[in-house]
């Protein structure tokens, strides 16, 4: 077993989880006006091993959308379809050590790395380019979909028409890539940029994003389905990214006190991976100056804390 006795392990999470909820302070996220509706007392976990046992706690069964969380399995999908070398032609592996939808892009006029939006933006513009955005964007579901173990993922209409509305700065973004046509020949830029929209607004509940968790956790194997989804490098590259580049401008700390790769996102969820033993899927709306949500940050905390999960922990 990945977790010896889940027994004793779900009543030291759920320590922590109590812990992590006490945390407080942060900001709801409002530039997205969709997203400044959420409860910032709302607080969800949960743990899904890479041999398949889970727990949850608190608001693990409400919905939220991914935002930036859908940033790996974009890339690992974006990875599967054109290999390594073309999408690293495309974008940088490196952390940016500014904001996440900063306007700048490395020395070579590419996105610093997939896990920021330029970089996003770029893996969005190479999943499928020639299909239509409907087909595109059905084919990420459907990878987000056997991630999670077969289940249906939804999509948030309100939060896309919401962040389609106000997204000046990716527009620019985006607008900046083709000003130095860094973008794969052929791409129409517009539908890129839509495709990423969409992708941000997938919604799902912390149980079903702690499998999507414990699939990269597995080596890209899902613990519910048995289903390879991804090979083992493109899950290793994503992993990589993850650990130096998922957690904002707030990566490298974060590397080195908890040291396990993870993905935040603005709308206050977190996608933890413990490789070779588990996924945790987190989400609490309130954020701190770096846009990492308080709660899933006073949690990782506390989980190195009382488990050797750090990567370099038996070092
Ligand atoms: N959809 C958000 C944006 O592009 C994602 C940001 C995030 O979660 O980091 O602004």
């Amino acid at each position: 077993l990945a977790i010896e006795n889940f027994p004793v392990f779900e009543n030291r999470i759920a320590n922590i989880y109590a812990h992590a909820q006490a945390a407080t302070g942060g900001e709801v996220a409002s530039y997205i006006p969709e997203l400044a509706k959420q409860d910032p007392d709302s607080f969800g976990l949960a743990v899904c091993s890479i041999d398949g046992q889970r727990m949850a706690l608190g608001d693990a069964e409400t919905p939220f959308c991914l935002q930036s969380v859908m940033k790996p399995l974009n890339y690992a999908l974006a990875l599967g379809l054109n290999g390594e070398r073309f999408v690293h032609e495309h974008v940088g592996r490196e952390p940016s050590g500014q904001g996440f939808n900063e306007l700048t892009l490395n020395r070579d006029n590419r996105p610093h790395n997939p896990m920021i939006n330029s970089g996003a933006i770029m893996c969005s513009a190479m999943i499928r380019p020639g299909r239509p955005v409907a087909e595109r964007f059905d084919m990420l579901m459907r990878f987000w979909s056997s991630a999670i173990g077969s289940q249906a993922c939804s999509f948030d209409e309100a939060v896309y028409n919401s962040e389609r509305g106000t997204a000046e700065r990716n527009f620019a973004l985006a607008k900046l890539m083709e000003s130095h046509d860094v973008f794969p020949e052929g791409s129409i830029v517009d539908r890129a940029l839509d495709l990423y929209f969409r992708s941000c607004a997938i919604s799902l509940d912390c149980r079903a994003l702690s499998v999507a968790a414990a699939t990269l956790a597995n080596g890209g194997v899902c613990p519910l389905t048995g289903h390879r989804i991804a090979e083992p490098a493109t899950v290793r590259n994503t992993l990589s990214l993850m650990l130096t580049c998922g957690m904002y401008d707030f990566s490298g700390e974060f590397a080195f006190v908890v040291g396990l790769p993870a993905k935040s996102g603005v709308s206050g969820g977190l996608m933890l991976v413990v490789p070779g033993v588990c996924g945790i899927g987190l989400w609490s709306p309130p954020l701190d100056r770096l846009g990492n949500p308080v709660r899933g940050l006073e949690f990782s905390r506390r989980l190195v804390e009382a488990f050797p999960f750090h990567i370099f922990a038996g070092t």
